[in-house]
């Protein structure tokens, strides 16, 4: 059907005389208004009915309620393109695929707004199913008994990951805000990125293996505070309670390890052991300038560390004889390593078939957000980066579907 046909079409659809949305009595016919409209076929305009409720003054157009294009001149299958496209590349681009493609014409201030109305709707979903989760452990907590039978257990491994990445700012988002500038202002802030994942199996070599198909990420410009909530809230969704072993997995920074402590108690907390080895691969370049020597301290110390010997490694470093000046820095580092030393037993944790790198997470900074957040020249208002940030989550976890929100 063509365009001008499908117009046609909409406009001769019959409308019975509605029931007024406010006070529920009958409404009475007031004229025909046409309402110009953006298709996946393109623009044109149709009419429907508009109606006056007599008795409490409430306007009421119910043919644009029937096609979810009240308030808004585009069609649902038009916000769905616009959405998944500007989910990958900029607005502009968008707009012009759109033009290109299927000779639509949206501009890329449209489409930057359709797609922030989505991710600000899946910021809405997101709180509502937040506060209903936190009702009903409040109503479960309340009425315990022993006749609860605890969930089966039926995923072996649930993985937890987090992780910062800054976005480039506006000026107006990081006013009087500290950062990494030479002056000691900031240009980015930083958004906080989740990514849950699950593991069945271990591969020939007896390293484990992501479930396909099996990652969600989640992530907000937002306190620790509230990235810990939304990181409960997303666990227990992805049924947590089945799991047999839960694993925090991250880069040893401390907001993380606070969220990790409060919300999931119960889980083996691991330092990403690429992390791990950076501080020590830094430390010895700093000590020792002699390749050979390295190449020694090297095998010895990182040898130590993937043993998860962080007593034995900690003691081999106090052992050095290191210059004054750098004995100040050699105990910080003795106390990152002796902090962390419980989640540091990597040859523990590889014996029980986990992973110890936080690669997912790491990658998914990158995808998730670095690749359409953090291009060159783009600068984002704080609302815009959460709700494009939702957008790409949806977009690329197993378990959501950008179409439902759009
Ligand atoms: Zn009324």
């Amino acid at each position: 059907m063509g365009n001008r046909a499908c117009m046609a079409f909409l406009s001769a659809l019959s409308e019975a005389p509605p029931l007024c949305p406010a006070c529920g009595q009958p409404m009475s016919f007031l004229e025909r208004r046409s309402k110009t409209l953006t298709t996946l076929m393109g623009t044109d305009s149709f009419s429907r009915s508009y109606y006056l409720c007599e008795a409490c003054g409430q306007h009421h157009m119910p043919k644009d309620h029937l096609l979810g294009v009240h308030h808004t001149a585009f069609s649902p299958g038009v916000r769905r393109a616009v959405t998944i496209l500007s989910s990958a590349g900029s607005f502009e681009w968008t707009s012009d695929v759109l033009a290109d493609v299927a000779d639509i014409s949206v501009s890329a201030k449209e489409c930057q707004r359709i797609a922030e109305q989505t991710g600000e709707k899946l910021i809405c979903e997101f709180e509502a199913r937040k506060n209903e989760l936190w009702s009903s452990v409040i109503s479960a907590q309340s009425n315990l008994n022993d006749s609860v039978c605890p969930p089966e257990k039926t995923i072996p491994a649930f993985y937890i990951e987090a992780d910062g990445t800054g976005i480039p700012m506006m000026k107006r988002e990081t006013a009087g805000r500290t950062g990494k500038q030479e002056d000691g202002s900031a240009k980015t802030r930083e958004a906080k990125l989740g990514c849950i994942f699950t593991q069945t199996k271990a591969d020939e070599k007896g390293d484990p293996v992501r479930d396909p198909k099996s990652t969600s990420y989640f992530g907000a410009i937002e306190t620790a505070e509230l990235f810990g909530e939304r990181v409960y809230v997303q666990a227990i969704e992805r049924g947590m309670q089945r799991a047999n072993r839960v694993v925090f997995l991250a880069d040893g920074a401390k907001w993380l390890w606070n969220i990790a402590d409060l919300h999931f108690p119960q889980a083996i907390q691991i330092v990403d052991l690429y992390h791990a080895s950076e501080h020590i691969h830094t430390l010895i370049r700093k000590l020792c300038s002699i390749p050979d020597q390295i190449a020694e301290l090297t095998d010895d110390w990182i040898g130590a560390l993937k043993q998860g010997d962080i007593e034995v490694l900690t003691a081999k470093i106090e052992a050095y004889p290191a210059p004054d000046h750098l004995q100040d820095e050699v105990k910080r580092e003795i106390n990152y390593l002796l902090e962390n030393k419980e989640r540091m037993r990597y040859a523990k944790f590889k014996s029980q078939c986990l992973f110890v790198g936080s690669g997912v997470i790491e990658a998914g900074c990158k995808t998730v957000i670095g690749k359409r957040l953090k291009n060159s020249g783009m600068f984002w208002s704080l609302r815009g980066a959460n709700s494009m940030i939702a957008v790409r989550c949806a977009d690329l976890s197993c378990n959501m579907d950008i179409m439902g929100a759009a």
